[in-house]
């Protein structure tokens, strides 16, 4: 296990293409248990092979479902979209800053685990925004393009009762 770092926003790797991976090789079966690593050590629920300098069509999600593995996303692509959501999204290349950002509310993406097996996944809510905020970071493109009125800091609430 190996945590990588975090490239943050400046960083011109987060705004270029990545290329579509042709195998699994061994370092990309690395990369991809990194990147989990990466990802819970961070508190995120997703991460993009760019965020940690690789400019390779790979992205983790885990959203925090119960008995769920984390999602392992190869090549991955949205084949089908409706509905719209108006949510807060941050971003762990974006550390301590939220934005308001319209989504999909569903989608079904199709992509390779792997073993280059093909999968194809149903998800609404935050796991749609997870999914699409990942797949952008593919393209080149961080949240805060989209967000809605620019990010803005995190506001942690001192008088909440959450454990
Ligand atoms: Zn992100």
């Amino acid at each position: 296990m190996a945590i990588r770092e975090i490239r943050v926003l400046g960083d011109e790797i987060l705004t270029k293409k990545c290329r579509e991976i042709k195998e699994v090789t061994p370092r990309i079966r690395e990369l991809a248990e990194d990147m989990i690593d990466t990802m819970y050590e961070a508190n995120g629920v997703g991460l993009a092979a760019p965020q940690v300098g690789i400019l390779k069509r790979l992205v983790v999600i885990d959203i925090g479902e119960e008995d769920k593995p984390p999602y392992v996303f190869i090549n991955p692509e949205i084949i089908e979209s409706s509905g719209e959501q108006t949510g807060d999204e941050g971003c762990l290349s974006v550390p301590g800053k939220v934005g308001t950002v319209t989504r999909p509310m569903y989608v079904k993406a199709k992509a390779y685990d792997l073993d280059m097996n093909e999968f194809t996944v149903e998800a609404e809510g935050l796991l749609a925004r997870a999914i699409c905020h990942e797949l952008d970071h593919l393209e080149g493109t961080v949240y805060v393009s989209k967000a809605e009125g620019g990010i803005r800091e995190v506001q942690y609430a001192d008088d909440d009762d959450e454990e």
